[in-house]
């Protein structure tokens, strides 16, 4: 898979009376084109801010993006884009599903004006076929009778259904990437697995890469071809899904996987990750798992450590893989 968009060195950070809040500290990855990468952490980690920041929706100030930050995509850094090109990148390269529908969807307008007027907004098309286009949208992610719907509010709409129309109003105009931000938090787990199933359906037709965020490891296990896992603002591992689920290397992703249930472990006691993470307004110099870390060392409070390759394309940030904390571990 060729490579579709780089995230090199993304700092954010804003600015409150209390001081910089570093919300994202460093983080770099690569997201491959018709792929799914999954980015998972816990609140608070930097992840939707990672995804805000990838579709210019930072509002600066009280934001700040770090001058030494870049977002590659097509051969150019977003980042420097004019107020003109981001309105013809957001919707037609690259749009987003929010986890909270309605308070995404506007509750005075029709469905099918707000799936349309991305159609108006991107396309060539006029009002009647910018209409056909939501309609058929609407019908492909599942809404039953989808003419009846377009006339419909949002409140007439179950959470599920809610969701398929985020999803249809994303996908209509056929951008390159889906940010999906957390998109079945708020349904319970059937209404879930269907929602994750119709994302893979509609990638794997439109070739779509998607940048699933979440919290839950869980849901992304069938679905994601890399994962990223962030802690404090910064990533801490990163290789495929299996790679992270059958060979976690930093500690924190392996309190993540203690933490969810897994059909593939037969019985299992699940363990939560105690403790908090670290503030972000002062951050620590070594590595930020280290309060909460059972394999902790005395380095690890002074120093942050470096990416240690762990496989192919699998890396961990953690001293455990320094060559001379191997040495002794054999
Ligand atoms: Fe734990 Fe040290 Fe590794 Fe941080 S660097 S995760 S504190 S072992």
């Amino acid at each position: 898979m060729s490579k579709l968009l780089e995230v090199e060195n993304l700092r954010v950070s804003y600015h409150s009376y209390a001081g910089e809040v570093q919300a994202v500290r460093g983080v770099s990855f690569t997201a491959d084109e018709g792929g799914t990468l999954a980015v998972v952490g816990e609140s608070g980690c930097g992840k939707s801010v990672t995804a805000r920041s990838i579709m210019g929706l930072i509002q600066t100030p009280p934001g700040e993006i770090k001058a030494d930050s870049h977002i590659w995509y097509k051969g150019k850094d977003i980042l420097d884009y004019t107020e003109k090109e981001w309105r013809a990148y957001r919707g037609a390269e690259c749009s987003i599903i929010f986890q909270d529908a309605l308070a995404a969807l506007n509750p005075t307008m029709k469905i099918g004006r707000q799936i349309a007027e991305n159609v108006l907004l991107h396309g060539s098309a006029d009002r009647k076929q910018a209409w056909t286009e939501a309609e058929n949208m609407l019908g492909m992610v599942g809404i039953p009778e989808p003419g009846k719907r377009m006339h419909q509010y949002p409140h007439e709409f179950s959470g599920g259904m809610r969701q398929r129309v985020m999803i249809a109003a994303a996908l209509v105009c056929g951008p390159k990437i889906v940010i999906a931000d957390e998109p079945t938090t708020a349904l319970d787990v059937t209404i879930q697995a269907d929602i994750i199933q119709l994302l893979k359906k509609l990638q794997s037709e439109r070739n779509t890469t998607v940048l699933l965020i979440t919290h839950d490891l869980g849901i992304v296990a069938d679905m994601a071809d890399k994962i990223i896992v962030m802690y404090a603002g910064e990533v801490v591992e990163e290789g495929t899904a299996s790679d992270i689920f059958y060979h976690p290397g930093h500690p924190y992703t392996k309190a993540l996987l203690k933490a969810v249930p897994r059909l593939d472990m037969g019985e299992q006691e699940l363990t939560p990750v105690e403790g908090a993470p670290p503030d972000s307004i002062h951050p620590p110099e070594g590595c930020p798992f280290y309060e909460r870390c059972e394999s902790a060392m005395c380095l690890c409070g002074h120093r942050n450590p470096p990416a240690y390759t762990l496989g192919r394309g699998h890396r961990a940030s953690c001293w455990l893989y320094h060559p001379m904390a191997q040495s002794r571990r054999e």
